[in-house]
């Protein structure tokens, strides 16, 4: 089997929002505190991947004791997934080989200008050493078909629209993964159920529209027309009181669809 670790199930403040007197923020209930948005896959074939690299990385892979990384894979730019990239860099020391960090070709972009001691490195001490601790040694590979083959591994990569750019799902296996999107167009959801799904990890971020991410109704319906096994809400704001949502799906009858809660691992086939 193959296994799914939630390493954060936050928008991208993290729930509590500091400063925030709400009754979520101000709740003492842990299934109310989410870290930014991270997952861990760890495969059959004992390959150890990282899909994002939230703000919260360090505490994340700490709770997990996470010893190694086989690569990692950035879903879009935006500082909620990307900014604890420098905390990857102690599972590079040693390596002889760059840890392979695949993206899509606009954030590849992106990261190559955020992140130049780390994507530049060659141009940037080309005459000059290196010294102190080291800069992490990773290089980007750009995803530009829909089946990749990532460490042994079949991912299949589907570009979905978030603000004004694109954020990358996908399927690994039984395991489907949607997050941070507006909507996932009919073809798109035709690929997710034809992969017949035990786990769906998908973007919830509060009860009413918004207009860079899906809301509980249309969650539900994706998750309804995809038909997982099991399907698990994430990149949650605030608004969502973890007992009151629970209430909300049993009162609607839905059995199979539940807010992830951080550190919460599924496995897959
Ligand atoms: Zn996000
Ligand atoms: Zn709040």
């Amino acid at each position: 089997m193959n296994k799914i670790t939630i390493l954060g199930s936050g928008t991208s403040t993290g729930v509590p929002i500091l400063g925030c007197k709400c009754r979520v923020c101000q709740s003492n209930d842990q299934r109310n505190k989410r870290l930014r948005s991270s997952i861990l896959l760890e495969t059959s074939g004992a390959k150890t991947i990282l899909v994002d690299a939230s703000p919260d990385l360090r505490t994340q892979l700490l709770t997990t004791k996470t010893q190694t990384l086989d690569a990692v894979i950035i879903t879009h730019d935006h500082a909620d997934h990307t900014h604890g990239m420098d905390d990857v860099r102690p599972y590079t020391f040693g390596r002889s080989e760059p840890l392979p960090v695949f993206t899509d070709a606009h954030s590849s972009e992106s990261l190559t200008q955020k992140f130049p001691y780390i994507f530049q490195r060659d141009k940037i001490y080309a005459h000059k050493p290196i010294i102190g601790g080291g800069i992490p040694l990773m290089d980007l590979k750009v995803i530009e078909e829909e089946k990749n083959i990532i460490e042994g591994e079949e991912f299949h990569f589907y570009s979905l629209p978030h603000g004004h750019g694109d954020s990358l799902s996908f399927h690994h296996k039984k395991l489907g993964y949607i997050i941070d999107c507006r909507e996932v167009p009919e073809t798109i959801i035709k690929s997710f159920r034809d992969a017949q799904l035990d786990v769906l990890i998908i973007d919830c971020l509060r009860y009413t529209p918004h207009q860079t991410h899906l809301h509980l109704d249309l969650t539900l319906n994706y998750i309804n027309q995809i038909a997982p096994k099991t399907a698990v809400l994430t990149h949650m704001g605030h608004d969502f009181d973890y007992v009151d949502l629970i209430s909300q799906l049993c009162s609607r009858n839905i059995k199979n669809v539940f807010p992830a809660i951080d550190g919460q691992s599924f496995l897959y086939s």
